[in-house]
């Protein structure tokens, strides 16, 4: 149990408001005059001692929980209400803990040296001789002075010090330098020296704009490896971190398209002329992870990929090895990035449509941008599948008369197809793949009866969210909680499902979302604060959400982050659909609720006074009215766009 739980298990509702509002029973609720606004003829206001919440049907139009009665009541925040409360309870409340604020300075530390670093870097690259051979190779490639701003390029100089003399000329000591990656220590642990030297320099930054950590290329030949990332720090992760996200977030967005190259020089080049949807890993393959960060903005995917590395037969064949080699080598190799079958599995799993297409002529994105970009674009848009891809790759040259060559392409492309989630995608392939090795479709299916997959829900089964809720939880209150907790799990899995999740209440005809959607304080708060987030626009709305967090939404955050974890499988467009029948069921509930009680209170009204105040009967009619639109939307099928 939480310190929020606890507290409200610990303070009565009805005992807390009573010492503010003259509450009366009616029915097994409470009634009374709102403390909220300026009334004195209809009671409005209910406490709902069953859901620990309480309502104002009038003027407020508002709810919530007894944080949000001492709130807003006192005018104060939540930390405040919940300081006052959990004495209130004799509940004790934990310190902030001094571990994670430490953190959060140290990263700032290292964020500000790496700052720093560009520049250092850039002037080197841009104001010193050392720098001009450096200088030439970029123009050679056609990156203007703007780009080498804007993408922070520059060059660490052929040196054992520069970089660990300036730096600590300006005030930053060895270890800062060490946990930013920009020096190595000595073996034997005598002294540091710079782990980049005479080399070409890519600033990488988080998806939000900071900086996380350097890429560097060669400029000699001779040097290995060819390309050296930052080591691993605690701002520099490469299985999370995508070269160029914080510049390509806005374009894939609203390219609803995400294309995924396999270089430095391949971001940058497009984007300066104007394709500006690419990213790229650094040294590593494509892992879920990353999917997932690109999820948030695009369910459209596209591998761009060279020729000579990911096509060929032989790295198909051994890809399993690459993989498991790839942790030794810091080296860019674009053998990695292609995992057909983790792209396969990755695919299913998020529900992403991922293709790839094939670069020509050995050329790299940059170059036939630079030739020809509708040609880039036409190589986009006729990207394949990613078991397609895979099938005509193998096939390439091959002799498909020769049954060992159909046995071995069968192979490795069957299980490929056995890892599709969806039956009718499965069984194009496999008849694509019948085709084109000219055998029957009979001996591609599998022999062994298919593992069970946990069970989804069917087609033309809305009701994706009950499934995931108490359905036998007769306790009204501790079903709006469940749904409120689900509904807040969703938006913050994917910030941007506000957008669609109000335009399809607007198609119905009910009001957007809001915070108020929600009565548990917390839940309000950090709603706003996802909003809020959305509204930024220069963060990533969950970098944006953890850098403003307040300390007292730490525990929320991460009870909702390890549910999202734990569920793992689902997919956008069903979480959508979940969203808006959640928000939509919850204010049902709510409706509901309210209709109630204003029967109630009409009741009540009729008794003491013999006339029923026009108030009332405007509130139902209103209740009445949402609650048709509400039945309407929620049982036909959703509109999304
Ligand atoms: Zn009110």
């Amino acid at each position: 149990m939480t310190v929020v739980d606890e507290i409200k298990a610990r303070v009565d509702i009805v005992d807390l408001v009573s010492e503010t509002v003259n509450l009366r029973r009616s029915g097994k609720n409470y009634t009374g005059f709102c403390p909220f606004h300026a009334n004195t003829k209809t009671p409005a206001f209910a406490v709902f001692p069953d859901s620990g919440t309480w309502r104002c049907f009038g003027e407020c139009n508002e709810g919530g929980d007894i944080f949000k009665f001492v709130m807003k009541k006192e005018g104060w925040d939540f930390p405040e209400a919940l300081q006052h409360l959990a004495q209130r309870a004799g509940v004790e409340l934990k310190p902030q803990t001094p571990e994670r604020k430490a953190e959060e300075e140290r990263a700032d530390k290292l964020r500000e040296l790496l700052e720093e670093s560009v520049n250092y870097f850039r002037h080197q690259l841009l104001s010193t001789p050392q720098g001009a051979q450096a200088l030439t190779y970029v123009e050679k490639r056609g990156v203007t002075r703007a780009t080498i701003e804007t993408f922070g390029l520059g060059y660490a100089p052929e040196s054992w010090d520069a970089a660990l003399n300036h730096f600590t000329a300006r005030g930053f000591n060895a270890q800062d330098m060490l946990d930013a990656g920009l020096v190595t220590e000595r073996r034997g642990g005598d002294g540091y020296y710079d782990r980049f030297r005479n080399r070409l320099m890519f600033a990488i930054r988080d998806s939000s704009g900071r900086m996380a950590g350097f890429g560097a290329r060669v400029l000699n030949p001779e040097d290995n490896p060819k390309y050296l990332n930052s080591p691993q720090t605690m701002l520099f992760d490469k299985s999370k971190l995508l070269y160029g996200m914080d510049r390509a977030r806005k374009a894939i967005r609203t390219q609803d398209q995400v294309v995924i190259v396999e270089g430095y020089m391949d971001v940058i080049v497009p984007h300066q002329a104007g394709f500006q949807n690419l990213v790229s890993p650094m040294g590593t393959a494509l892992t879920e992870h990353h999917l997932r960060q690109l999820k948030r903005y695009t369910h459209r995917m596209v591998l761009a990929l060279d020729p000579d590395a990911a096509g060929q037969k032989g790295t198909l064949r051994g890809l399993e090895t690459a993989r498991k080699t790839l942790d030794r080598s810091a080296e860019i190799d674009a053998s990695h990035l292609f995992d057909p079958r983790g792209l396969v599995r990755s695919e299913g799993r998020l529900e992403a449509d991922l293709r790839v297409c094939t670069l020509p002529d050995e050329l790299d994105p940059d170059e036939i941008v630079l030739r020809d970009p509708q040609e880039w674009e036409n190589l986009i848009a006729g990207a394949e599948p990613v078991v397609i891809h895979v099938m005509n790759t193998l096939a390439e040259g091959r002799d498909l008369d020769d049954p060992k060559v159909k046995s071995e392409i069968a192979d490795q492309v069957v299980p490929l197809i056995r890892d599709v989630p969806n039956a009718l995608e499965r069984d194009t392939y496999r008849q694509r793949l019948a085709r084109l090795l000219r055998v029957d479709e009979q001996t591609l299916l599998p022999n062994r009866a298919p593992t069970k997959r946990p069970r989804r829900p069917r087609k033309g089964q809305p009701a994706t969210a009950s499934a995931q809720m108490p359905v036998a939880a007769v306790d009204q209150g501790s079903l709006a909680r469940d749904m409120e907790r689900h509904a807040l799990q969703l938006i913050l899995n994917m910030p941007e499902s506000i957008y669609s999740l109000d335009r399809v209440l607007q198609k119905v005809e009910l009001s957007r979302f809001t915070p108020q959607d929600f009565e548990d304080a917390r839940y309000q708060n950090l709603a706003g604060l996802i909003q809020e987030a959305l509204e930024a626009d220069t963060m990533d709305p969950t970098d944006y959400i953890e850098a403003n967090l307040p300390e007292s939404l730490t525990d929320l955050l991460a009870e909702l982050k390890e549910r999202i974890a734990a569920q793992g499988s689902i997919i956008s467009e069903k979480l959508l659909e979940e969203l808006i029948l959640t928000i939509m069921r919850l204010r049902k509930l709510r409706v509901q609720e309210g209709l109630q009680q204003l029967q109630y209170l009409q009741l009540d009204q009729q008794e003491q006074t013999g006339e029923q105040p026009l108030t009332y009967q405007d509130l139902v009619a209103q209740y009445t009215r949402t609650l048709a639109r509400l039945n309407r939307a929620i049982g036909q099928p959703l509109q999304l766009d």
